[in-house]
């Protein structure tokens, strides 16, 4: 059975390279003569059929049986595709013509036939020459065929070529105008196909990068903010921790600093009982002298920090005719200075003349030129502070005298030593009191001993202006003040 079928796909692949091998069958070609057509005619008792041949060719003459044939090999011969292979022919005396390519320098023609046969060359027909089979009785007087017949036959077989030939290019036209239509389709298809990809490849591209633009963006501010957050977390938490520490050490300075004034203080009181023990013994009533004396003892060794109000390029509060606020606090601590040292006590200004206190001079700011204040007061140990000013108002009825303390100072006295000082003055300089105020002024709020803050009066209002100015106002401000500390310390 493999074999079989072996056997077959050789003959199929034999026939298919003799027919399909076109350079080769074409070079062979060229030394092959055409059999280019085969006709049939009928005569009374007789068949003829003509091959149309370019030249006289060689060929053999064999015959077979069952059912018997003749078979004509025609040498160094090619069949052209066009003619027809096989035909049935209406006679008694030949039933079927097979024509084919035997081999490839053979052309093969195979008549079913009996009876006589009769084989020869004429001249004419399309290609030149024309063979001529003549099957059943001949009646001697050549072809049966009429002339007319072979040219109705050619004419029809010419017909019958120009028309399958007409039809075969329109088919293949259609098929090519087809393929091409296809083709161009296609590739227009792929055309856009492609092209479609592209764009949308590239938009998404662009919104790929668009998209992680934005996110790095959102994730850099994002990250900057925390950074910042952070930073200014750390920052702060550093402050707090230093001004802690800073105010802690203050604190520690300060508890010191009473220790030794709680020690100072008994320390007096222990003299004051011995010398009273000594009076004792002299058995003398107390005298104007001796309270004189107990006053003095009062204010003696006090250091007392007095510190004018501005100075320098800040005039402060400037009254209706033009009386500077730090000229009237310079002359009234002064002033205060001479009365409190008779008294024995040791005081120290924070200004002697027209200046600021700050070393940095109009550079500084508010803050510096208070804290170079108050840092004056802290160094020397004062053991109490008084910054004198006078106040100032846009209703120019505003009068009278303050006294400022602040509230939350650890030393706790404050308030008695403004309370003392403002009663004092109000009685010496006879303005209205406006009372013993707490508040936030940076050097009673940064001193660390009992601070006050006085407002002698409204130097704004032009009576009170005119009071601070003059020489008695001065004197009697002065003293109301001293009265006050006297009043504190007593
Ligand atoms: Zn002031």
């Amino acid at each position: 059975m493999i074999r079989k079928i072996l056997l077959s796909l050789l003959i199929l692949f034999a026939a298919t390279s003799a027919a399909h091998a076109e350079p080769d069958f074409n070079a062979r070609k060229a030394n092959l003569t055409e059999i280019g057509g085969i006709r049939v005619g009928y005569g009374k008792e007789m068949v003829r059929i003509v091959l149309d041949v370019g030249k006289v060719v060689e060929y053999t003459e064999s015959y077979a049986e069952y059912p018997s044939r003749m078979i004509l090999d025609f040498k160094d011969t090619w069949l052209n595709p066009t003619v027809q292979r096989e035909l049935t022919l209406k006679s008694v005396v030949a039933t079927k013509v097979r024509i084919a390519q035997f081999n490839p320098t053979t052309v093969r023609l195979v008549i079913e036939t009996m009876g006589e046969t009769k084989l020869f060359f004429l001249d004419g027909g399309p290609k030149g020459k024309r063979f001529v089979i003549d099957l059943g009785k001949n009646d001697g007087k050549g072809a049966t065929i009429k002339q007319a017949d072979i040219e109705r036959q050619e004419r029809e077989l010419k017909e019958r070529q120009e028309r399958e030939l007409k039809e075969r290019q329109e088919r293949e036209a259609k098929e090519r105008q087809e393929r091409e239509l296809k083709e161009r389709q296609e590739r227009e298809l792929k055309e856009r196909q492609e092209r479609e990809l592209k764009e949308r490849q590239e938009r998404e591209l662009k919104e790929r990068q668009e998209r992680e633009l934005k996110e790095r963006q959102e994730r850099e501010l994002k990250e900057r903010q925390e950074r910042e957050l952070k930073e200014r977390q750390e920052r702060e938490l550093k402050e707090r921790q230093e001004r802690e520490a800073k105010e802690l050490k203050k604190q520690r300075e300060r508890e010191e600093k009473e220790r030794r004034e709680r020690e100072k203080k008994e320390r007096r009181e222990r003299e004051k009982k011995s010398k009273s023990k000594d009076d004792d013994k002299d058995k003398q009533p107390v005298t104007e002298v001796d309270k004189d004396l107990n006053e003095i003892t009062a204010l003696s060794g006090r250091r007392i920090v007095i510190d004018p109000g501005h100075g320098g390029n800040d005039s402060g509060a400037i009254g209706p005719t033009g009386v500077m606020e730090k000229t009237v606090t310079l002359r009234v601590s002064l002033a205060l200075k001479d009365l409190l040292e008779a008294e024995g006590a040791d005081v120290i200004l924070t200004r002697y003349d027209d200046r600021t206190v700050s070393e940095k001079g109009a550079k500084a700011s508010d803050i510096e030129e208070l804290g170079a204040r108050c840092d004056i007061a802290n160094r020397a140990g004062a053991d109490i502070f008084l910054s004198i000013h006078a106040d100032s108002f846009t209703r120019p009825e505003a009068r009278g005298t303050t006294g400022y303390y602040y509230s939350k100072s650890t030393t706790g006295h404050g308030q008695r030593l403004a309370d003392c000082i403002r009663r004092n003055l109000v009685e010496q300089l006879g303005t209205p009191s406006r009372g013993t105020q707490p508040c936030n002024f940076y050097v009673v709020k940064n001193t660390d001993m009992p601070a006050t803050l006085i407002e002698l009066g409204f130097i704004s209002n032009k009576d009170e202006e005119k009071l601070l100015n003059s020489e008695d106002g001065v004197k009697r401000a002065a003293q109301g003040i001293l009265d006050g500390i006297e009043d504190y310390f007593g």
